[in-house]
């Protein structure tokens, strides 16, 4: 982690940038002395800053503030049509489209399933190109598509290296992107939804924290001090299939005994039956749980031994302020959190949890999807690009 904690003076400008947009929109609306006080920087500072964020179009001026006497200050609000952006969530079942605005409010969405990736991309493109027209948005301001994808992507060359929950390695996004005409952000699912918690999630307070996405697999995503860390190859925190059980089951990385086998959504659906949806059974399978129901007890618990026995491995690992527990079973995270520490104690033993907060993620549904259509935003910070800086 040597590399994040040396923020040079471009950095401090670009986490200023963020926080400015942030907090004008957590109080929607700031003035620049309120502005100057919470970045405790100076009045010139944040006039450049201001003066660049209303350049692009960011923040524009929208009425005045009481004032104690003198000139009443002009309240700064951000534009929410400064810029759009496309979000892709592609699941083993189905694939997610998100239109939002620059404060990141979903204009339109849909959701279809699909057969096969190549079929997805064509899908898509007449998806996004029908939403522009239907919004008359102009293409420059529109700033990219990003996608979350379940696997390990190589972002800087678009390829899916390795997917194994969709079956997809070195899949190449470039022929998706000229055919666009837009470009094109594809990121980890789980480091979409961490991006997406960081920037619209909670306030900014939270800048260390692991984002654990359970969904179909386990993903998790790390922001170390406003950065989402991700180490050389880009592969950091695949906890997922980290080992928590010597049973010899087979993951689909080819590995035995992963945690996600055990911790995923997936894990605590193998009961299901066919004709029962995943909503429903999930629905009954807690009510029972309140219930008393030995057999729902027994399963309910056995999963959440094993959730935090890699959560473990992840504070151990990470030390983080906080875990986000989140992703397509987000509904219940507060429930297994309560039933981990409270019920079953399992964080008593372990030295450190006291200090550590697990918390539900409070983005309802598809915080990696939001994440997504948030990715592209990152490239006017620059925001992946800090990491390279030595
Ligand atoms: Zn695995």
């Amino acid at each position: 982690m040597q590399e994040i904690s040396n923020i040079t003076h471009e950095n401090v400008r670009e986490v200023n940038y963020i926080k400015i947009l942030q907090h004008i929109k957590r109080n929607d609306g700031s003035t620049k002395a309120e502005l100057t006080k919470y970045l405790d920087v100076s009045h010139t500072t944040i006039n450049s800053y201001i003066q660049t964020l209303m350049d692009e179009g960011f923040v524009v001026p929208s009425g005045t503030a009481d004032s104690s006497g003198g000139r009443k200050p002009v309240i700064l609000k951000i534009e929410p049509n400064a810029r759009y952006s496309f979000g892709i969530r592609v699941s083993p079942d189905n694939v997610y489209l998100i239109l939002v605005n620059f404060l990141g409010e979903k204009i339109d969405l849909v959701k279809f399933p699909y057969s096969g990736m190549e079929d997805a991309l064509i899908e898509l493109r007449e998806h996004i190109y029908e939403m522009i027209n239907r919004y008359s948005i102009d293409m420059d301001k529109i700033l990219g598509v990003g996608m979350a994808f379940p696997g390990l992507v190589d972002m800087d060359n678009l390829i899916l290296e390795y997917i194994p929950n969709l079956n997809l390695s070195n899949y190449s996004l470039k022929k998706f992107e000229s055919d666009l005409g837009l470009r094109v952000f594809p990121d980890n699912e789980a480091n979409a939804g961490t991006y997406a918690e960081y920037l619209v999630g909670r306030d900014e307070k939270l800048e260390n924290f692991v984002y654990v996405s359970i969904a179909e697999g386990i993903g998790t995503g790390i922001m170390d001090d406003h950065f989402l860390f991700r180490g050389k190859n880009k592969r950091a925190g695949e906890f997922g299939h980290l080992k928590v059980s010597d049973q010899m089951v087979r993951c689909n990385c080819g590995r035995y005994g992963c945690w996600e086998l055990f911790a995923s959504m997936r894990a605590l659906l193998k009961d299901k039956p066919e004709s029962v949806s995943e909503e429903l059974y999930l629905d009954r399978l807690f009510k029972d749980y309140d219930r008393g129901d030995s057999q729902a007890v027994r399963r309910i618990e056995r999963y959440v031994r094993y959730l935090f026995a890699g959560l473990d491995v992840v504070l151990l690992s990470v030390d983080p302020s906080v875990i986000i527990i989140g992703g397509d079973l987000g509904d219940y995270a507060k429930k297994l959190i309560d039933i981990g520490i409270n019920k079953l104690g399992l964080t008593k033993y372990f030295y450190g949890y006291e200090s550590v907060r697990i918390i539900p993620s409070n983005i309802k549904s598809n915080a990696a999807l939001l994440g997504a259509a948030l990715l592209p935003l990152e490239q006017i910070f620059r925001f992946r690009y800090r990491l390279n800086i030595n």
